[in-house]
């Protein structure tokens, strides 16, 4: 809750109170004044880089009033946050005040605790990074875009979204059967991985790309392709390798080198390229199967050598993400 939020005065501040909030694991702020250039700022920053955070505007007393949970005011003048924080972390919900310039009186009274980050004056954006840091509710955000950490420079990873992904298939000249094989691997392989905290959005554009490759050949280097493709298109290689790392288990070196296909790592390693690898193994066309079926066919083929590394990822998946074949059969329905 931010209270005293004058929009000429306070843009850049309340900006930064509200983004620390989203950055250290708030779901939401109530802001007592309407900013509708704050609020544009703030949903467009979750928009690229992930969460749910809300932003909202309401007068203060009637927010604090009805809000079920603890009401935590910071301010220079309460009791040092060392001695509460662990009382206060007992409680699932949690609304923590803060002021502009002078904060009326009847905040102090309407409080649970009145606290302080240190009993010196500072910042309201420091003693709410503080706060929260030591409270510890802080969660993964995953948006769009994403920041590789760096030693120096700045590198970030962009992920299409669906419907990139599509127009990217349809730029490519990809069929239906095409498209609608690609999205049953992403709704394969985002059920697969809802079991095991993987990426969504990496998963969703993994799946939706890995054949995109099958535009130039349907051929064993359909893959490398694919990889190719990407690449020329200015994705990053963590995406492009969802192409070149689906087909078969894994291709190993020799193999690759057998067929003549480009010096690439052709072996699934993260978890979501597993998952999108074998969530391709488990489908026919658009049609989840089983992987014994899956294996009869591997045998018919004359491609038996590979069974074995087809059952292991298998397994590691069953293990990581707990997921049942019943439940990827339901797709078909
Ligand atoms: N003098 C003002 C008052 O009446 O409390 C404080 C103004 S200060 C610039 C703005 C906000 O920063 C405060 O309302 C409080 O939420 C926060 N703040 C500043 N120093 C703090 C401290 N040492 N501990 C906790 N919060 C602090």
């Amino acid at each position: 809750m931010r209270i005293g939020h004058r929009p000429e005065r306070d843009k850049r501040i309340t900006t930064h109170v509200a983004l620390v909030s989203r950055a250290f694991g708030a779901d939401r702020i109530i802001v007592d004044k309407e900013d509708l250039k704050l609020k544009q700022t703030v949903e467009r920053v979750t928009e690229k880089f992930g969460g749910s955070f809300k932003i909202e505007f309401y007068p203060y007393r009637d927010q604090i009033k009805k809000f079920k949970g603890i009401k935590v005011h910071l301010t220079m003048y309460g009791i040092p946050m060392e001695e509460k924080i662990n009382e206060i972390r007992k409680s699932e919900n949690i609304m923590i005040i803060v002021g502009a310039e002078k904060v009326p009186r009847e905040i102090y009274e309407m409080a649970d605790y009145n606290i302080s980050v240190k009993n010196q004056p500072h910042s309201e954006v420091s003693a709410l990074a503080i706060f929260l840091e030591h409270l510890g509710r802080q969660k993964e955000l995953r948006g769009y875009l994403r920041i590789i950490p760096q030693e120096r420079g700045k590198k970030v990873l962009r992920i299409p979204d669906k419907e990139e992904c599509l127009s990217l298939l349809n730029k490519y000249g990809a069929d239906e059967k095409l498209i609608s094989h690609s999205i049953m691997v992403s709704k394969v392989a985002l059920e697969i991985g809802k079991g095991c905290g993987a990426d969504e959005k990496i998963l969703e554009a993994g799946a939706l790309l890995h054949d995109i490759g099958k535009t130039v050949t349907g051929g064993i280097s359909h893959g490398a392709e694919g990889h190719s493709i990407l690449l020329k298109e200015g994705y990053d290689e963590m995406i492009a390798r969802f192409c070149s790392t689906h087909v078969g288990a894994g291709l190993l070196k020799k193999t690759a080198k057998k067929f003549k296909l480009p010096d690439l790592d052709y072996i699934p390693r993260s978890l979501e390229e597993k998952i999108v690898c074998h969530a391709d193994t488990l489908l026919k066309g658009s049609k989840v199967v089983t992987l014994d079926e899956i294996i009869k066919d591997y045998e018919i083929k004359g491609l038996s050598s590979e069974i074995p590394r087809l059952k292991r990822l298998d397994d590691q998946l069953k293990k990581k993400c707990g997921y049942r074949i019943e439940e990827l059969l339901k797709l078909n329905e």
